[in-house]
């Protein structure tokens, strides 16, 4: 069995006290949500914070709040809650269908939409247990000198393994991000390094308090992912897609995100200038696809071949893009289920 090191556990009950615990803490101290990814990390020595502050007793960390300008998703709304609210099933389809695919329906009962933006990035040489990583003399991400992925590289390139993050982004989602000096808000995209071990731009003593979208009325998004087991598994490729579409089915505004094939989500900007002012007919879907998976670039750190998920992403940014355009995609996605 492991056993979850020595740590202090800390439960505030306002941001403030929280912000004020962080300081000058440094990687010492690390926030506690749901606790699904980091509780499992602590167990494997991948991560071992002296003090553990929970964010449990926030209230306003558990709101989610929809109007006319859009949606303002407190960091620990639960993905079980997203996946039972119908409020999220018309424009944010992309976030609804992403969130319900995370892991079991009883981790999405703990785990919250801030822990997953933040999930720390994954690669078969680290997510081992401490014996495991130890017997290869460890690798760069945590205790050891070398990539065994790309030995020479002075760069980490675990994998961004998020669902909602690139569904998020998708979204145009931005983040609100508190500390004891600031408040400060970024777009969520801009919260992510393309490093495996440095991948985000939140600094250690800063809370992840929202996440905030903007109106959903005439945007459609979808969400898909490419996993070995249908039940639960974490994503090895993923393609979200957001459009604003005009009455006669025009783009006018688009983004599509590539999840897992990089150390955070990748926005294919030339994909998406290309579906813009035109409808989502097979030649510009096909356009867009090509463009989109010319930029993902998967590693063999993760399960399934690297060149088989590139090919992937043509096809799942294909199914994305039909599925704005009001096609029926139930075949498709019975059949990633395993059920086809
Ligand atoms: C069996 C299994 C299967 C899984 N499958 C998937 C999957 O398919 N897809 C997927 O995306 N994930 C998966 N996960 C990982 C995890 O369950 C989810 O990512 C979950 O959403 C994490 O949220 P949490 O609230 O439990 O985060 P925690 O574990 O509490 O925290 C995760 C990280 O985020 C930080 N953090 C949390 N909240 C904040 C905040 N508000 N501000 C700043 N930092 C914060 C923590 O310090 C920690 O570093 C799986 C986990 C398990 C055990
Ligand atoms: S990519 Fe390299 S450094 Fe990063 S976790 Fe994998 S083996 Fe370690």
């Amino acid at each position: 069995m492991m056993r979850l090191p020595l740590f202090e556990f800390r439960s505030p009950h306002t941001l403030d006290e929280i912000a004020r615990m962080l300081d000058g803490e440094g990687e010492k101290a690390m926030l506690l949500a749901g606790g699904t990814d980091l509780l499992p990390n602590m167990k494997r020595r991948q991560q071992v914070p002296r003090i553990l502050v929970s964010l449990r007793n926030i209230r306003s960390l558990h709101e989610a709040d929809f109007d006319g300008t859009g949606a303002r998703l407190g960091a620990c709304v639960k993905l079980s809650e997203i996946e039972k609210d119908s409020r999220y099933r018309n424009g944010y389809s992309a976030l609804w269908q992403a969130a319900s695919q995370v892991a079991t329906s009883h981790i999405r009962n703990l785990a919250t939409l801030g822990g997953n933006v933040c999930l720390d990035t994954r690669c078969l040489y680290y997510d081992q247990n401490y014996e495991w990583r130890k017997a290869i003399n460890f690798c760069m991400k945590k205790e050891g000198e070398t990539c065994w992925v790309a030995p020479g590289s002075d760069r980490c390139m675990a994998v961004s393994s998020s669902d909602t993050a690139p569904a998020l982004i998708a979204l145009g989602a931005r983040v609100r991000l508190k500390s004891l000096a600031a408040d400060r808000e970024v777009l969520l995209t801009d919260l992510y390094n393309n490093d495996g071990m440095n991948y985000m731009t939140r600094r250690p003593n800063e809370i992840l308090s929202e996440i905030r979208l903007g109106p959903s009325h005439r945007w459609k998004s979808a969400y898909w992912k490419l996993r070995r087991r249908g039940s639960f598994d974490f994503p090895v490729l993923s393609v979200a897609a957001a459009a604003r579409l005009s009455s006669d089915g025009v783009v006018e505004e688009a983004r599509i995100v590539l999840g897992a094939v990089a150390s955070r989500p990748l926005l294919a900007e030339d994909a998406a200038k290309t579906v813009v002012g035109r409808k989502l007919d097979e030649e510009t879907i096909a356009n867009a696809a090509k463009l989109a998976s010319k930029i993902a670039k998967p590693l063999s750190n993760t399960d399934f071949d690297m060149s088989w998920r590139k090919k992937v992403t043509l096809e799942f940014v294909t199914y994305a893009l039909r599925e704005l355009r009001g096609d029926d995609m139930s075949a498709e996605r019975r059949q990633l289920l395993g059920h086809g």
